[in-house]
């Protein structure tokens, strides 16, 4: 079965398109077949691989407008495509309101082209909204990016009781895959404290790889490329390489 995980966090800039180009990216130089997702109007994961979203893109696919093989791009690197986004995926949030069955679209949309990837990661927006919905639904689990600052456990929390409302009502195989600490500074008291208090909260749930605050990773998107593609020496890559190794260790 394709592994497809949702990368959420209602919480702004905590580093989740960068956990998902970077991971895609990651299992798709291991050679595994990946479908990146964009699932959040920003477009930032489409523009992050070098892209700029036309019709037809995932909202089209998600009104019904497009088949969705109209809509998926080869990304540009070998074994990685894209299903890209813009703005116009914002008009989910208001269009799918009171439609019937509305949080099945997208895994019955992912379902006709899933046996084509061994692996798909959707980029969540920062919200907990239709499209975060739509993804946790058509996913087999969730990746929660936290930054090591106060009340990250309390954005995780909310987060988890809707995963528990998702697994509960619509979606009995979602897991939680994971908590990956993100823009980790061991210098940093605060950082140790509070990686100290997730381990505790979440036993075996979260990575053993720490993902470094790196200005390469920062840099990375603008030039269109994955860390990987733009400095697989740096600490960002070598960390998010690790954390792939980690979630295949964990898959079988
Ligand atoms: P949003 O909620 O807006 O979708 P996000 O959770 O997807 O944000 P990112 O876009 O991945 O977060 O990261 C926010 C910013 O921080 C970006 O400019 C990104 O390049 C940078 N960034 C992410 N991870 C790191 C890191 N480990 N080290 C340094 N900069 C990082
Ligand atoms: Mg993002």
């Amino acid at each position: 079965m394709t592994a497809i995980l949702a990368i959420a966090n209602q919480k702004g800039g905590v580093g989740k398109t960068t956990t998902a180009i970077s991971l895609a990216a990651g299992l798709a130089a291991l050679e595994k077949r990946v479908l990146l997702v964009d699932c959040d109007p920003q477009g930032n994961a489409t523009r992050g691989l070098g892209h700029t979203a036309r019709a037809p893109h995932l909202y089209h696919v998600l009104v019904g407008e497009s088949p969705i093989e109209a809509a998926i791009l080869p990304s540009g690197f070998p074994f990685l495509d894209l299903l890209p986004a813009d703005r116009d995926l914002v008009g989910v949030e208001v269009e799918f309101v009171g439609l019937e069955r509305w949080e099945e679209v997208l895994g019955a949309r992912l379902a006709a082209i899933a046996e084509r990837y061994d692996f798909i990661r959707i980029d969540c927006p920062p919200s907990l909204g239709h499209l975060t919905i739509l993804a946790l639904v058509a996913a087999t689990g969730v990746l929660i990016p936290l930054q090591c600052e106060y009340f990250a456990l309390e954005g995780v929390s909310e987060l988890l009781s809707t995963v528990r409302r998702v697994t509960s009502a619509l979606n009995p195989e979602l897991e939680l895959a994971g908590i990956l600490l993100t823009m980790y500074d061991d210098r940093m008291k605060l950082t140790r404290d509070v990686e100290r208090e997730v381990r505790e909260h979440f036993p075996a749930k979260v990575f053993e790889a720490v993902v470094p605050r790196n200005v390469r990773l920062a840099e990375a998107p603008s030039h269109g490329l994955s860390i990987l593609h733009y400095d697989i020496k740096s600490r960002g890559a070598e960390a998010y390489l690790a954390v792939a190794r980690e979630l295949l260790r964990r898959s079988r």
